[in-house]
């Protein structure tokens, strides 16, 4: 059978591939982004609680209507936003699929989508698959920085839609205010849609705060923001995260949503929402959580040939490793899977053109110890 594939190019995801190889040789996994620790008891308890008791068919097609209560509630605590629980949040089984589903809602065949890399591996794809094309803009090294002239010369009358996402994977960095403005007055007047990626939007470190497209009036009202359960709670598992955006965006979503999977899980979104209205203000520990983390991971590896400067945001940490070697990133990868026994993330499948640096990525959501064994391995490179 010969089958025209719609993505020839397309392999196995970097996140697979490294899991994998970590595992065939036994080295400690600090490349895909998941933690080595339970999410919280009481929400484990919930979850079993909900799952003995019955509650176990389809829940309505946007969520169970407890859990949009508490994003709702949740979203006009953080950031000061009223939003409909009925007409606005949508609950889905990951934050990939409201990404997917928001693509394939409003990016036509021949509509331009700007990107900026290094981009998260799922949105090109889906771009690709709704019959759009990706414009990838590279973020400037080494801050990660968005050029905002670069941007404005790359809009025209086919872009579609800008895919943000801070805090950013696989970087670190995170956008400013001044960031917000800019990017209100490129798109005021325009028919472009804005997808925020913000699944690390508790994970902002050294006093910044997160710039949610949720805080300012004129991003939000042409704005889908996703978010995920999966990173908050620590139950990357659980595949369960949300959708913010006006009314006629979130139908439009919706249209998606309800063909792709319909539903997310029932008593995953019941154990959310009692874990939520228990414990609202759990989320605002983990800033304090993660930068502990990170300062231990990137100490740990001062005097050792990684060249770091500390990530603002999510739980990834970039390495320079320049002085150490000169194989390419994917090769650095491999190496250090197979002989140095510590996984990492190569950057540049992130990228369409070549980067002038030489990066890995580590993921530093694990136990301490697990942290500390890690950087003993690297410090010796
Ligand atoms: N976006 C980014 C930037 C991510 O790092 C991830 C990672 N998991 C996702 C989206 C997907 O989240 P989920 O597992 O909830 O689908
Ligand atoms: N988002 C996670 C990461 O960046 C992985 C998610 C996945 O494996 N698809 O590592």
């Amino acid at each position: 059978m010969n089958i025209d594939s719609k993505l020839p190019d397309i392999g196995t995801t970097i996140f697979s591939v490294m899991s994998a190889l970590a595992q065939q040789n036994d080295a400690i996994n600090l490349g895909q982004g998941f933690p080595d620790y339970d999410g919280p008891a009481y929400l484990r308890e919930r979850l079993a609680h909900y799952v003995r008791d019955g509650f176990n068919q389809y829940p309505p097609m946007t969520g169970v209507e407890a859990l949009r209560e508490q994003i709702a509630l949740k979203v006009q605590r953080l950031y000061d936003r009223p939003v409909s629980a009925d007409s606005e949040v949508t609950v889905v089984p990951g934050a990939t699929e409201a990404l997917f589903c928001a693509i394939m809602a409003t990016v036509n065949a021949g509509d331009e989508v700007i990107v900026f890399d290094p981009a998260y591996d799922s949105y090109e794809p889906a771009v690709r698959l709704a019959g759009g094309k990706t414009i990838h803009l590279a973020l400037k090294a080494p801050e990660f920085t968005v050029d905002w002239q670069q941007v404005r010369d790359a809009i025209n009358q086919r872009t579609r839609m800008i895919i943000l996402n801070s805090p950013h994977n696989p970087t670190g960095s995170v956008l400013s205010p001044d960031d917000l403005v800019h990017l209100a007055d490129l798109v005021r007047d325009t028919n472009i849609v804005l997808l925020a990626d913000e699944v690390y939007e508790h994970l902002v470190y050294d006093g910044l705060s997160h710039q949610s497209l949720l805080l300012v009036d004129e991003l939000y009202e042409r704005a889908f923001v996703v978010s995920s359960f999966g990173k908050t709670f620590h139950v990357t598992g659980w595949k369960t995260g949300y959708c913010i955006a006006p009314p006629l965006l979130s139908a439009q979503l919706r249209k998606v949503h309800q063909f792709v999977t319909f539903v997310g899980v029932t008593p995953i979104q019941w154990a959310l929402a009692d874990f939520m209205r228990a414990e609202p203000d759990y989320c605002l520990q983990l800033a304090g959580f993660y930068q502990a983390k990170r300062d231990l991971f990137c100490n740990a590896l001062v005097g050792s040939g990684f060249q770091i400067t500390p990530s603002s945001g999510t739980y990834f940490q970039l390495a320079d490793y320049s002085q150490i070697s000169d194989r390419n990133d994917r090769a650095m990868c491999e190496w250090l899977t197979k002989e140095v026994k510590v996984a990492a993330i190569p950057i540049s499948v992130f990228c369409a053109a070549p980067l002038s640096h030489q990066y890995v990525r580590f993921c530093f959501a694990k136990q301490d110890n697990t942290l500390l064994k890690a950087a003993k391995r690297l410090a010796s490179l």
